[in-house]
């Protein structure tokens, strides 16, 4: 089980007049700049994977209407978030986390946020300033796939928001997701993603094209997760006998892991969404892999555990780390 630092759970916490610049690789966490909004303090944990110093940050949140999970009555998933308290006026909530990757070298940065294109979002640049890291100082991000809440923030207010990254994203993604051809036929509510995948391509000249599987960094490599898009992927980070992966939109609150034919309203391919996830879940389960999940309650850590023949998500405990 993956400890999480007390002092890295920093919800709620006034940013101090006396704060100074926080050092990411001894694990502190403290206040660099002051935010605009000097009583909100943007969460963040950190956690250590091996040698890997794993900053778990959010964009925001949006509250996703029950009608939004196909394959499922909606009353039946109403009921089923208010069973576990997880049902909002609005819906689910789905948090938009991110994952910031500290190898002693560089930053890795794992998806944008749809910074302001949905729900309460657009706090990821607040939440990495908190921690004392400008944009120009993330040497890669990579992109799980190309949905507006993942790559909003990379071309937030049509710039190349990430100037010196180095961007990978699946090839699979980026054909679909410039295709014309597909644009014209989509339904309305996928167009924002078309036209942000459209930016990122544009604004991007050093965006480089991967094909499922490949090694970022040493301990780093991306894992083919197809079926939510085309180019859905996964990272898996490890190093000394621990890992963790972080598997984006595997999984939803409340509909997930206990189904596998409950779909999300922006999976244009159901089949291969089902596929992948009756493929992972019961290995996740059996590995007892440590997960990071994008819309997981934050910071979206924990297991897919099997109870009597039932999946279910298991939150990572949290526990002192030094
Ligand atoms: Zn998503």
């Amino acid at each position: 089980m993956v400890s999480l630092s007390r002092r890295a759970f920093a919800f709620g916490l006034p940013a101090s007049s006396a704060a100074t610049a926080s050092v990411l690789s001894s694990g502190r966490l403290l206040a660099q700049e002051q935010s605009s909004h000097p009583n909100v303090f943007p969460p963040s944990a950190q956690f250590k994977i091996g040698r890997f110093t794993i900053t778990a940050l959010v964009d925001g949140y949006a509250d996703m209407p029950f009608t939004y999970f196909p394959g499922h009555p909606a009353k039946e998933t109403k009921d089923e978030a208010s069973a576990m308290s997880a049902a909002k006026p609005g819906g689910i909530r789905f948090m938009f986390n991110q994952y910031l990757i500290d190898d002693g070298e560089r930053l890795i940065l794992i998806d944008t946020g749809p910074a302001g294109t949905l729900g309460q979002s657009g706090k990821l640049p607040a939440a990495l300033a908190a921690i004392g890291v400008r944009p120009e100082s993330i040497g890669a991000i990579i992109i799980t796939h190309t949905h507006q809440d993942h790559i909003g923030g990379l071309v937030a207010g049509g710039l190349q928001n990430y100037p010196h990254s180095e961007l990978y994203v699946d090839r699979r993604d980026i054909v679909y997701w410039t295709d014309p051809a597909k644009r014209a036929s989509a339904p309305d509510y996928v167009q924002t993603s078309f036209a942000l995948s459209a930016d990122m391509v544009r604004l991007y000249p050093k965006l480089q094209a991967i094909d499922g599987e490949r090694q970022i960094s040493r301990g780093v490599s991306t894992v083919d997760l197809t079926g939510h898009t085309p180019g859905h992927i996964g990272v898996r980070i490890e190093d000394g006998g621990q890992s963790l992966i972080m598997a984006s939109d595997m999984l939803f609150p409340v509909v997930h892991p206990s189904a596998t034919d409950v779909f999300f309203l922006f999976e244009q391919d159901r089949p291969a969404a089902k596929a992948m996830r009756d493929k992972f879940y019961p290995r996740a389960a059996e590995e007892k892999a440590l997960i990071a999940a994008s819309h997981m309650p934050f910071p979206g850590l924990g297991r897919i555990v099997s109870e009597s023949g039932t999946l279910r998500w298991l939150p990572a405990e949290w526990a002192y780390q030094d």
